[in-house]
């Protein structure tokens, strides 16, 4: 197992999700989702569940998962604060997409100075 940032341990078990972050780098999510559910055996709900959760992390995997707490964590981070623009302090903030990793994802815009960054759904 070591460093390698590819691994995750899901409920115990380890899995190696490269395959996942290159589906993903490929904008073929959907593909991706499904190797979650081929890999894991979890059914699509769980496995969106854990590609959501990954996608939250900006594609970071994460060094283990609890899929019981999945539900909870993500609507935590939906429910996070409206965001504020880490620069200028405003909260008049809009979404643009930005390309990175191949796939275009949102990004928060700030109206008052210009200022582009990664909401990471809440994470500061
Ligand atoms: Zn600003």
């Amino acid at each position: 197992m070591g460093k390698n940032k590819y691994y995750c341990k899901i409920d115990g078990k380890v899995y190696n999700f490269q395959k996942y972050v290159e589906l993903m780098k490929e904008n073929r999510e959907w593909d991706a989702v499904e190797f979650v559910v081929k890999e894991t055996g979890y059914d699509y709900g769980v496995s969106g569940n854990i590609s959501m959760y990954i996608r939250a992390l900006d594609f970071e995997i994460p060094a283990f998962i609890e899929t019981s707490k999945l539900p909870a964590e993500l609507k935590r981070l939906e429910a996070q604060e409206p965001p504020q623009c880490p620069r200028c302090s405003s909260t008049y903030i809009t979404v643009a997409t930005e390309g990175s990793w191949g796939i275009n994802n949102p990004v928060n815009y700030c109206i008052k100075c210009g200022h582009r960054w990664n909401p990471r759904y809440g994470f500061k």
